[in-house]
């Protein structure tokens, strides 16, 4: 059984405590039935105090937070469920300062949680590839002010210059997920690969009239929006999902980490895409889709290494 909530009160009221948060975790990460997170047997012995098990091949003793984003940590699944909600329920993001005064850790420890976090995030299996009608775009993150009108798309080629900026590419499929990635260039050797592995061959590809986009059709059925003249719909061709995607990005970007590096821009963009691709859901839903997927041993490992 899993406990459903739709709030911050009544999650809080449903995990009164730590038995609770475990036995949470415990229902969900196992609701296809017990495994060792070391070999992956599925002969599991249980303790009777509910909080460890032991394998019966590889003979280790374990508990349910091995092998993901909550093992080795010293703050309570508690504190790490409201920062799970925190973050997943606010469209634009949450800064470590903000999660250390809401519960309570300092803000290097709430860092971390946020880069623990961020990176199960990333790992989500939004694997498929995007298809049906799929609309792509660019946009730039930084750069001071006077640069900012010059990447308006007036003409062309112009303002796609990466040197004072930094560029994401991204490719949402209408009605469905978002995939963004920070690019170092803005050119078609560099998008185009990257658009290969995401969006499937034949699907309907809309952008503007970008030369970077040009070899598309090569691949897809490519219409475009010609934004230089004041074009912006055309029937149904138009760029406005993945627009639209951008301003609530832009706006969370802006309105919360004032000063984005380029080292954590893709964490932001994850981030970012695991709110916009799970949309559907409530602030519960989202929560134990979160938990159900923060395994993951060897990519954990990954990160802290
Ligand atoms: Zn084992």
């Amino acid at each position: 059984m899993s406990f459903q909530f739709s709030s911050l009160i009544e999650m809080l009221e449903v995990f009164g405590d730590e038995q609770a948060c475990i036995d949470h975790l415990t229902n969900l990460r196992w609701r296809d039935g017990a495994y060792c997170p070391h070999c992956g047997s599925a002969k599991v012995y249980h303790f009777s105090n509910n909080r460890a098990h032991k394998c019966g091949d590889c003979r280790k003793r374990f508990s349910i937070k091995v092998g993901t984003i909550f093992e080795d940590s010293k703050i309570s699944l508690k504190k790490w469920f409201i920062a799970i909600y925190l973050i997943t329920s606010h469209k634009k993001g949450i800064a470590s300062t903000q999660l250390a005064k809401d519960i309570k850790v300092t803000q290097k420890t709430a860092w971390f949680m946020l880069h623990r976090l961020r990176f199960a995030s990333q790992s989500r299996s939004f694997n498929k590839p995007l298809n049906g009608t799929v609309e792509i775009g660019e946009t730039f993150v930084g750069g001071k002010e006077k640069n900012k009108l010059a990447h308006k798309r007036q003409k062309g080629t112009q303002g796609r210059s990466t040197k004072t900026k930094m560029a994401v590419l991204g490719m949402v499929e209408r009605g469905g997920n978002l995939k963004a990635k920070s690019i170092t260039k803005v050119d078609t050797g560099t998008m185009m690969p990257i658009i290969s592995e995401t969006v499937e061959s034949g699907s309907d590809v809309m952008t503007d009239e970008f030369g970077g986009y040009r070899n598309l059709s090569a691949d897809y059925n490519h219409r475009y929006i010609t934004h230089s003249v004041g074009e912006y719909v055309n029937g149904n061709i138009h760029t406005n999902t993945i627009e639209g995607a951008w301003s609530l990005f832009k706006r969370g970007v802006v309105g919360i980490h004032h000063h984005i590096c380029r080292k954590h821009l893709d964490h932001y963009l994850n981030d970012f895409t695991y709110r916009y691709n799970t949309r559907h859901l409530n602030e519960g839903e989202r929560v134990n889709d979160f938990l159900s997927g923060c395994g993951g041993r060897l990519t954990y490992r990954k990160l802290v290494s």
